[in-house]
């Protein structure tokens, strides 16, 4: 019956469903890129500490559903109080920085060291991220040199606005892409 393949059924299969954390300093925009790729827009107010601090969302990659399960740190980065648990069995991690704020940038590769110790003997896969992209000419962090660290790290580097949405679609479809990738090449 026709019905069986009605758009609602399809969209609840799935081949993977993964855990994906979003790390970073307070402000750079985190909870503001989870919002605009779960709920397509921007939100102005919003409480670092209020809210829901658990989204999912299904991407597609070569053709298959992959179901993301996205889990934002709700504040608690301000006060340095992430647990392991937090960290624990994520597959992926958004790894970000605001561009108008050379501190955030500094402080990119001890979340990245932080992640990795708390998800042994696992390495999940990251991706740099510099957001507030629409704030460039308050930039303080030259795309070359956000490169050049991704690169020592043999991972990507994206810009977006969570403001105007540039490329938020983007880091998430391209760390479901490299998961993917290294699912079928074993090494996740
Ligand atoms: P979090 O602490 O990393 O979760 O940051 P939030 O998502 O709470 O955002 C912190 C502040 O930055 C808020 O005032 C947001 O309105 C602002 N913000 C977030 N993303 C952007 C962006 O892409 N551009 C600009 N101009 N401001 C942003
Ligand atoms: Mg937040």
């Amino acid at each position: 019956m026709s019905w069986r393949n009605s758009s609602l059924t399809d969209v609840d299969h799935y081949l993977y469903q993964f855990r994906l954390i979003i790390i970073g300093e307070s402000t750079v925009g985190k909870s503001c890129l989870l919002r605009r790729f779960t709920q397509g827009r921007w939100i102005e107010h919003n409480d670092p500490t209020v809210g829901v601090d658990f989204h999912t969302k299904m991407v597609q990659v070569d053709g298959h559903n992959l179901k993301l399960q996205l889990w934002d740190t709700a504040g608690q980065e301000r006060f340095r109080a992430i647990t392991r648990s937090y960290f624990r069995n994520a597959v992926g991690a958004l790894l970000v920085f605001d561009i108008s704020d050379q501190n955030s940038f500094a402080k990119v590769s001890g979340w990245m060291e932080d992640v990795r110790q708390s998800s042994k003997p696992h390495e999940p896969v990251f991706l740099l991220v510099g957001n507030k992209a629409d704030l460039d000419r308050q930039r303080q962090v030259l795309r070359v040199d956000a490169e050049r660290l991704a690169n020592s790290f043999k991972i990507d580097y994206i810009e977006t606005s969570s403001r105007t949405g540039q490329n938020v679609e983007e880091i998430f479809n391209v760390l479901a892409r490299r998961i993917f990738e290294a699912i079928q090449d074993g090494t996740v």
